[in-house]
């Protein structure tokens, strides 16, 4: 108990324990946060830093890479500096650690002038431990004469990408933490970000000028993450179906407009799923205050432009559904990323249809960007079609697109639980590119799929396509079928959508080899809509904690009504108290003494003196009640 006492003092918990310890990242990792063993690459990581070297850390979200700057900042003497975008994850981030019991803090411009001094005065004599600011601000001439003479353990760019004008997310600001180098030499920098590609990794390290640091990279795979796409029938049955397998947890659904999110909203309420909306277009107030209860409450969906996400860290996101098609894969896997932070088992669905092919090549078209743009925004759309229609793995199909290989057969996307099955419809095919070619290539699938079923109607008879030869010919399949036949077609390449000639669908070159029968192409069947997703809907709780049953699950439930309740006194999200993967554990090993809360995962010494009488009475409550 030792620690314990000493804690009472002012100085932080985190500086008192290590200031004649070890500091060894392993007894930080066990004491502050509460983890037994560093995951993945971490540990290179943090000991590489801790010994003063300088990294560039690509791991993919939920990896756990705010450890792999905060740990080595601990062990180090000297107050760690970290760079963030944003004032949102500043707050979460600081929140966090003081529960840890780690000294940390902000500074931004919504700091009192009491804080800003006592920020000042805990830099001067070396009690803080970690400090969050925004870009700007550290290279200015104030910033260094706030850290005056102080010892700096390092310096961490979080969210690294910012620097780089390929991605969604540019800062200019960002550019200049070049400087950092010459300013503060013999300081370890460390930046980290979950974006991959190349391009990005070659900004950071060049505007950074990180050449010397060593990068560390994992695989991309989000293993926790469930896939599923799905074509588009009854979009808001399909959503609600889709939604029912998560009561009591919370999510995203993704619209393409403002209007969507405003009635999808709308109609979720009066479905009894409570649902709020956000989107650039609302009032700030209102907007920020949607996002505050997606953050505090435990069971909201919250209906959302692409507006919203970046800055967002909340790690218990269980779904994210997307009710458009995505530009490209990079966002379908961003968005679909903000799922699962915790590790713990999510899943992320997509309706998708012809029209948002139409519509987005629309959108790429009337913008305002440039012909090379233009091109290789079309080239990332038909990237994504690909990967809607594949009849393989999902998973494997997605890291195959950034250049991960993966064996495939993950068992945990759709088409790997339930394996779309195969036809050979070179004969369709071909049949379907005449009816396009025969009637001009100036219509679209409607039209063309009534020309092949051989419908009669105003526009059949109007251009003559009653009698073609190819009128009829397809009625030997169903309509839906040709449907799912132009949608593969596009996929593959064989034709494109002209959406200013009304989504008329015309023939690309490729298609020629398949009229010669030089080509074979193979259709996946469509699945019969059984009004049940690829897995069957369980009850919310237990579908999220698969591995919770009975009276464990019992237990568990009373565990988060505690968290809950004091998250509310505390005015903080539920997961900064404890995430669920502790409460899981609590659930499962059912500690009943102090002594046994520290083997709990995410239960450090902080946070067992914070909490742990509460969570062992609602544990002893019920099992003696
Ligand atoms: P990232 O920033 O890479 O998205 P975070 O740093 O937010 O990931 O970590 C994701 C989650 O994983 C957090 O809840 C964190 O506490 C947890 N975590 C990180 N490292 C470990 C570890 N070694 N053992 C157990 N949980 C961990
Ligand atoms: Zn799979």
């Amino acid at each position: 108990m030792e620690f314990v006492e000493r804690a009472q003092h002012d100085r932080s918990a985190a500086s008192q324990l290590f200031d004649d310890a070890g500091r060894a990242p392993l007894d930080v990792l066990k004491r502050v946060y509460g983890y037994s063993a560093f995951r993945g690459r971490q540990q290179e990581v943090v000991e590489h830093v801790a010994g003063g070297g300088d990294a560039v850390v690509l791991f993919p979200t939920g990896a756990g890479k705010s450890l792999c700057f905060q740990i080595p900042a601990l062990c180090r003497p000297g107050l760690g500096i970290v760079v963030s975008p944003l004032i949102a994850l500043m707050r979460d981030q600081v929140e966090a650690l003081k529960q840890l019991g780690v000294n940390a803090a902000a500074l931004n411009s919504s700091l009192t002038r009491e804080e800003a001094i006592a920020v000042r005065r805990q830099i001067a004599d070396g009690t803080l431990d970690l400090l969050y600011v925004t870009p700007e601000r550290i290279v200015t001439d104030g910033f260094a004469d706030l850290i005056g003479n102080a010892r700096i353990a390092l310096f961490a760019i979080d969210e690294a990408h910012c620097v780089s004008q390929w991605g969604h997310d540019f800062r200019p600001e960002y550019r200049t933490l070049g400087l950092l180098a010459e300013r503060y030499p013999g300081v370890p920098r460390i930046a980290l970000t979950a974006t991959a590609d190349p391009h990005t990794r070659e900004d950071i390290i060049e505007r950074l000028s990180l050449q010397g640091a060593e990068v560390f990279t994992t695989s991309f795979d989000r293993p926790n993450i469930a896939y599923e796409i799905v074509e588009r029938d009854q979009p808001r049955q399909q959503l609600l179906r889709f939604l029912s397998r998560f009561r009591g947890s919370s999510g995203i659904v993704y619209c393409l407009s403002r209007a969507k999110v405003e009635d999808t909203a709308e109609w979720l309420n009066g479905q009894g799923i409570r649902a709020l909306p956000y989107h650039a277009g609302m009032d700030r107030t209102l907007r920020d205050a949607h996002q505050d209860a997606f953050l505090k409450e435990e069971s909201l969906c919250l209906v959302a432009t692409v507006a919203f996400g970046m800055g967002i860290d909340k790690p218990d996101v269980r779904y994210v559904a997307h009710l458009d098609l995505p530009g490209s894969i990079e966002a379908y896997y961003q968005e679909t990323g903000r799922a699962g932070r915790d590790g713990q088992p999510s899943e992320v669905w997509m309706a998708y249809g012809m029209a948002d092919v139409l519509q987005r090549r629309r959108m790429i078209d009337e913008g305002g960007a440039g012909d090379d743009i233009k091109r290789i925004e079309r080239g990332k759309l038909n990237a994504l079609l690909a990967i809607c229609e594949t009849a393989g793995c999902r998973r494997q199909a997605i890291l195959a697109h950034f250049g991960e290989a993966h064996p495939g057969r993950c068992g945990h996307c759709d088409t790997c639980l339930k394996p779309v099955e195969t036809w050979d419809g070179t004969e369709a095919a071909i049949k379907a590119l005449a009816a396009v070619y025969r009637t001009g290539e100036r219509f679209g699938t409607g039209h063309v799929v009534d020309v092949l079923m051989g419908t009669v109607n105003e526009k059949t008879e109007r251009f003559g396509h009653v009698d073609m030869p190819v009128f009829g010919a397809g009625k030997d399949l169903p309509a839906r079928t040709w449907q799912s036949v132009f949608r593969q077609l596009l996929a593959a390449g064989l034709v494109s959508v002209d959406h200013t000639a009304f989504g008329a669908i015309k023939l690309e070159p490729e298609a020629r080899a398949v009229f010669k029968r030089e080509r074979q192409v193979l259709f996946r069947k469509d699945r019969p809509q059984t009004g049940k997703g690829a897995r069957q809907a369980k009850s919310g709780s237990q579908r999220e904690r698969a591995d919770l049953a009975g009276s464990d699950l019992e237990l568990f439930e009373r565990l988060r009504a505690e968290r809950f309740t004091i998250a509310k006194d505390l005015n903080v999200p539920p997961y900064v108290v404890f995430p669920d993967a502790t409460l899981i554990a609590l659930a499962k090993e059912r500690p009943r003494s102090f002594d046994e809360l520290l083997d709990i995962p995410g239960i450090g010494e902080s946070k067992r003196e914070r909490y742990g009488e509460a969570f062992l009475a609602v544990i002893d409550g019920y099992l003696e009640g």
